[in-house]
């Protein structure tokens, strides 16, 4: 049966009317039953061994578009549903978008899914099924409000499969739920995102915002993703949610395991564990113990076992970020992984004197990371200078013990949603220039370096680009009620909000460039300012800065001496389907992380791919860019990362030196408790975060300040020539293949997992 008759057969089912009649909400649902089906009927990929990649986060974006792309019918579906007046980018505004991650770590996750499955590899995603996930957020009197994000409709992509298995903590017993959904491939099979889910969850323990009972673990462990841990209920509860989810990801794997007829002996030749940062750690321990207890493995032969098949991705490298978790917790939360964890120590203990690489410190603490690295065999970075700190600084003690264990896998971002999806445009222009292997190869795409002096390619990618700023403009205007300049210059910083992203540097570049034109000396072209970010509800500082930029955006929009030349527009409730709006609008793609901090970044690929120019620090990803699109096609400044980590080593950074001795650095920091901001703003916000940038800074916000005004001005500067810009845009999207997904995965597949 064709696509159209199946899916007036389902309106007619399912609402008794045709599509015509239907409303956008209703004919979402129909497109979405009719996909799911045709996914179903796909052939689950299949193999001698297979992947799971565990993590606490998988940030999947909305996932109708995404489908009908790989299945090979978005054009088909288009095409039907314009037929019966409607357009399918309506029938996605009905969409919910599932709120299961917090940023660059789930997204990872959601891209490794489709590019695993696109490249036609065995592996599946397992993580949890948070019914409110990461809070919505709302801003009020210019703060941040978080609410709880309801995603879960009736109709969803989630499947329940019956399958429950049971969780004992140490002090209760609980039954979980596994809701799968299916991923499919670009052309390919099927595999499964399995998600866990506790059974007798109470929605109504949640009272206002996004406050409930910590206490009650066997209503509330997959309320929400990330509980505020500010308090020691949040942070036990955080473990009770890990626990359960590598309980859940051990039976289901042992489960399948045993499906296929595999000697546990064997575990390692048929299934491989990639441990998403050390939220899932659990899981080599909890394996171990199962071994031994069910499976009558001596500790040995399960430790041996368990250690071939488990490996770790590390994210960060920022202290505070690195789980430690008091003994005391585990003791009471899961008692029976404590014997385990201390026969790991005992073992490692035994073999290597240093104190930095035990697993419970002298303060009983257990540090995740080193059971992980200890007892897996793999532990890889995720861009070229992150992996090289860990090397030779943070993980050097690990470094030394097992060099072969240490490897690179630079992240990558799928170019199925940040390309074919989210700026068909120019993935059309793209196909009619240089032909569609590029879908396929995504290094391809240097093909389009053959077109660098092609005036015709040339404009083209600029009116793509005018295009999308234009759309845009009208998402910002109806969403946020703000009226924005298309033809100003785009400066984009969106990810979640921390002190090490710096976005209180670019705020203060803000306030310098608004102090200028109240002084007279106007930008030759507008420029707009674009923000979007969520700040952890119990991280002060950060909504502090979120604060300020929205005390910022009223001063300068209001102004109308000011508001011609410049706009400011922090987006609410920053999510994957609004980056994929933002990021095909950018021109300028800020990207100014403190040197060292930024492990990889994917937002900055993102922007790159879609022809946006980097203005970066030499940090993450970044330095990896600069080498792909050479010095004249970035701007970066900052001090580079071995003299950032001299600084902390010495604890020579002093801030308020840096402001006495710059007059600009002194002004623009001086605003923030000035009469003006303060007219608007609140002094608490306002004082705590000014106190903080001159008696602290952490993260070196004055360190780089000076520099990037000067590298920002001359970026703006040389907007104005369109055709040197143009062609900085061309030589971006050409070099962006590297930072495919699928390339990412060839290489954990080759170096790692080694499927097939
Ligand atoms: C890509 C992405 C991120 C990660 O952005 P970074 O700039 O790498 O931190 C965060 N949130 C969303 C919604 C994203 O799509």
């Amino acid at each position: 049966m064709n696509l159209e008759r199946k899916l007036t057969t389902l309106t007619k089912k399912m609402y008794d009317k045709t599509i015509r009649q239907c409303t956008d909400a209703e004919v979402y649902n129909c497109v979405l039953q009719l996909t799911k089906e045709l996914m179903a009927d796909k052939p689950v990929i299949d193999g001698d061994k297979k992947v799971y990649y565990i993590s606490m986060e998988f940030l999947i974006g909305k996932l109708l578009s995404n489908n009908l792309i790989n299945l090979g019918i978005y054009d088909e579906m288009s095409a039907i549903l314009a037929k019966k007046g409607k357009t399918l980018a309506a029938i996605e505004e009905a969409e919910p978008e599932p709120s299961l991650g917090n940023g660059g770590l789930g997204r990872l996750a959601a891209c490794f899914l489709d590019s695993i499955a696109s490249l036609g590899l065995p592996g599946d995603g397992i993580g949890l099924n948070y019914h409110f996930g990461l809070f919505k957020q709302v801003f009020k009197k210019h703060l941040q409000n978080a609410e709880k994000n309801k995603w879960i409709e009736k109709n969803s992509w989630l499947t329940n499969t019956g399958v429950e298995f049971e969780v004992a903590f140490g002090d209760k017993k609980v039954t979980s739920v596994l809701y799968d959904i299916d991923v499919v491939g670009y052309g390919q099979g099927c595999n499964k995102l399995h998600l866990f889910d506790v059974k007798g969850l109470d929605e109504k323990l949640v009272k206002k915002g996004i406050d409930f009972d910590k206490t009650a673990t066997d209503k509330n462990l997959t309320l929400f993703l990330y509980p505020d841990d500010s308090d020691e209920a949040g942070n036990l509860l955080r473990v009770y949610q890990e626990y359960f989810m590598v309980s859940n990801a051990a039976q289901l794997i042992i489960r399948e395991l045993k499906q296929k007829g595999v000697d546990l002996y064997e575990m390692d030749k048929h299934a491989v564990i990639q441990i998403n940062d050390t939220h899932p750690t659990m899981v080599i321990p909890e394996l171990i113990r199962i071994l031994t207890w069910e499976e009558d493995f001596t500790i040995e032969d399960a430790i041996q076992v368990v250690s071939k098949t488990c490996a770790y991705t590390n994210h960060t490298i920022l202290a505070e970020a690195l789980e430690k978790w008091p003994l005391s917790y585990i003791e009471k939360v899961v008692p029976q992984l404590v014997p385990i964890i201390k026969e790991l120590n005992a073992r490692v203990k035994k073999q290597y004197k240093d104190p930095k690489v035990q697993i419970i410190d002298e303060s009983k603490r257990v540090h995740m990371a080193h059971i992980d690295i200890h007892y897996g065999f793999s532990v890889n970075g995720v861009a070229a200078i992150h992996t090289d700190i860990l090397k030779e600084t943070e993980l050097n003690h690990f470094y030394k013990l097992y060099p072969e264990k240490f490897n690179n896998k630079t992240n990558g971002i799928t170019f199925r949603r940040w390309l074919l999806s989210c700026n068909r445009e120019l993935a059309d222009l793209l196909d009619a220039t240089i032909g569609d292997g590029y879908k396929k190869d995504a290094f391809e795409l240097e093909k389009l370096l053959t077109k660098k002096e092609d005036q015709k390619v040339l404009d083209a990618i600029d009116d793509i680009k005018k295009q999308k700023k234009a759309t845009l403009v009208s998402y910002i205007q109806e969403k946020e009620g703000i009226e924005l300049d298309p033809n100003s210059i785009f400066d984009i910083q969106v990810k979640r909000l921390h002190e090490y992203k710096r976005q209180q540097m670019n705020a203060l570049y803000i306030i310098h460039k608004y102090l200028e034109i109240k002084a007279g000396k106007k930008p030759v072209r507008p420029i707009t300012f674009i923000f979007g970010a969520k700040a952890a509800p119990a991280y002060i500082i950060a909504r502090d800065i979120i604060h300020l930029l929205l005390v910022m955006s009223d001063i300068i929009n209001k102004d109308p001496e000011v508001s011609p030349y410049m706009k400011l527009v922090m987006v609410e409730n920053y999510n994957v389907s609004y980056a994929e709006k933002l990021i095909p609008a950018c021109d300028i793609s800020e990207q100014i992380s403190l040197a060292s901090k930024e492990a990889s970044g994917t937002g900055n690929m993102k922007f790159m791919l879609n022809g946006a120019v980097t203005l970066g620090t030499e940090d993450g990803a970044n330095v990896e860019i600069h080498e792909l699109v050479g010095d004249e096609n970035i701007y970066t400044f900052g001090k580079d990362s071995d003299t950032v980590i001299a600084h902390y080593a010495k604890a020579d950074y002093v801030s308020r030196d840096y402001y006495e001795q710059s007059p600009v650095i002194k002004e623009a920091v001086d605003f923030i408790v000035s009469k003006q901001a303060l007219k608007i703003g609140n002094k608490e916000n306002l004082e705590r975060l000014y106190n903080e940038l001159l008696n602290k800074d952490w993260f070196m916000t004055l360190l780089d300040l000076e520099e990037y005004i000067e590298v920002k001005d001359k970026c703006f500067a040389d907007f104005e020539d369109r055709e040197k810009w143009k062609r900085m845009m061309l030589v971006n999207i050409a070099k962006a293949g590297f930072f495919s997904s699928d390339r990412t995965i060839e290489e954990y597949n080759r170096d790692i997992w080694k499927l097939r």
